[in-house]
């Protein structure tokens, strides 16, 4: 294989051509670190990138908007595709390949398949947009098998997801280890996400309500608050300050089960969902006791 450093990362478009690759890896015992993206990566994509390359022998970023994650009337066609500019970034930190496969044969005529998780994929997003946890596992387990990966990445930001793929690893009894990161932020606060770009500039503004509400709701619960309802009606009088935010969800579950929690004993996770005009933002935070 050639192995030469000014070559980082090699774009492979072919699922094919991956496969191949991942053999070659897997036979000559490297350690596969896949990070799965979207593209139009960000510092929230890049500290994901980071830790597979602490943590792998060889680094695998897959750059792929997968169609079946959205629905109908959702930003698949608007999605930013910045595939030069993600390469450019990835190459700064040498990540070895950027997998970026074409649609048409991620889905080919007659595709007919669809990996279903039960239980946590019912809630949240999942009433939201009842039909993008199948597209995140489907892709998921497609990339995990193509890469061949003993490693993946995920960011805490898509909280819900995390558990969705930790319950598919689980129940599937898949040979890869999932680890999560942190999310990160700008500096005033607003978790970074692709979609952060839709935004207006006094749209921008009005969506730093997500993280101060769930500033708040950190800070009720430490100074001892234990009814639930109470800090999301704190979270939800924060984010009303907003004239173009409209709530989806603010939700405190526990953190593994997302079970929705009225009174507050141990850890737990508050979930928010806000549309921002028509942008439509995730944030959580974890806390713990
Ligand atoms: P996406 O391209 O939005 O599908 O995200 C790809 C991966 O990056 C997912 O595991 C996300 O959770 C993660 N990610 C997105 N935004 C952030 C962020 N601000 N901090 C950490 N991870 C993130």
């Amino acid at each position: 294989m050639a192995e030469n450093q000014e070559l980082k990362p090699l774009v492979v478009t072919s699922v094919s051509e991956m496969q191949r690759i991942a053999s070659e890896l897997r036979r000559a015992g490297k350690r596969i670190g896949l990070v799965p993206t979207m593209g139009a990566l960000h510092l929230g994509h890049m500290s994901l990138a980071v830790a597979a390359k602490e943590d792998a022998d060889v680094v695998i970023v897959s750059d792929f908007v997968n169609p079946t994650q959205f629905a109908p009337g959702e930003d698949y066609d608007k999605y930013p595709r910045t595939l030069d500019a993600d390469v450019t970034l990835l190459q700064q930190i040498e990540v070895d390949y950027v997998f970026a496969p074409q649609p048409s044969e991620m889905y080919p005529d007659g595709f007919n398949a669809k990996v279903h998780i039960g239980g946590v994929t019912e809630l949240l997003e999942g009433e939201f947009r009842p039909t993008h946890f199948d597209g995140v596992a489907t892709v998921v387990l497609k990339l995990f098998n193509m890469t061949q990966a003993d490693v993946a990445f995920f960011g805490q930001k898509d909280y819900q997801q995390t558990l969705v793929i930790r319950k598919l690893v689980r129940d599937l009894n898949l040979p890869i280890e999932i680890v999560v990161c942190p999310i990160i932020r700008e500096r005033d606060g607003l978790a970074l996400s692709s979609r952060n770009q839709y935004l207006s500039s006094t749209e921008r503004q009005e969506a730093l309500v997500l993280n101060k509400a769930l500033e708040k709701a950190e800070e009720l619960i430490r100074s001892g608050e234990r009814d639930a309802p109470v800090v999301i009606d704190a979270m939800r009088a924060i984010i009303a300050t907003a004239p173009s935010a409209v709530v989806d969800y603010a939700y405190i579950g526990d953190p593994e089960s997302l079970v929705e929690l009225s009174r507050i004993a141990g850890d737990v996770v508050v979930l928010l969902a806000v549309r921002v005009g028509k942008t439509r933002l995730i944030d959580n935070r974890i806390i713990r006791r």
